[in-house]
């Protein structure tokens, strides 16, 4: 299993995880709503890998000083 994750806002690749090892019971992933999964993840049949939409320590510092930043990923213009 192939794991990648990354920033959701910048797209910053943050890390991934490559072991036969792994589940998703393992990563809390079984723990996630339907609606949270959808949201969080994402399979790529053709490269059998699985993303991870997080946010980075840049993000998250950057919305908690400007929380209006959220709204600029609103489908709502
Ligand atoms: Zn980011």
């Amino acid at each position: 299993m192939h794991i990648v994750y990354y920033c959701r806002h910048c797209k910053t690749y943050l890390g991934s995880i490559d072991s036969a090892r792994v589940s998703y019971d393992d990563l809390g992933f079984t723990n996630l709503s339907d609606q949270e999964y959808e949201e969080i993840l994402e399979y790529h049949a053709e490269d059998q890998t699985t993303y991870v939409k997080t946010v980075c320590e840049f993000c998250e510092t950057a919305l908690q000083q400007n929380p209006y930043l959220l709204l600029t990923n609103s489908p709502i213009q």
